[in-house]
């Protein structure tokens, strides 16, 4: 399943949910604070010498898009 990252708004921490596709908007309990108050972060992680060269176009296998998560098998 594809990587999530969250921000909580209640304490301003990010964490990490490995989530399905259908339930990343699902509120996500911050592992600090314990409140539900997240935002689901769509931004791509930074990937030095990736986005320059044009080559980032990799489709997400979960979404059928160029979505950013991690891909499986990439870790
Ligand atoms: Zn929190």
């Amino acid at each position: 399943m594809p990587l999530y990252e969250y921000s909580c708004h209640a304490c301003g921490s990010a964490f990490e949910r490995r989530l399905s596709f259908s339930n990343r908007l699902q509120a996500q309990a911050c592992p600090k604070c314990d409140e539900t108050e997240t935002e689901l972060l769509m931004s791509a992680p930074a990937r030095p010498g990736v986005t320059a060269g044009g080559q980032a176009a990799s489709v997400c296998p979960s979404t059928g898009q160029s979505c950013g998560c991690p891909m499986p098998g990439m870790n």
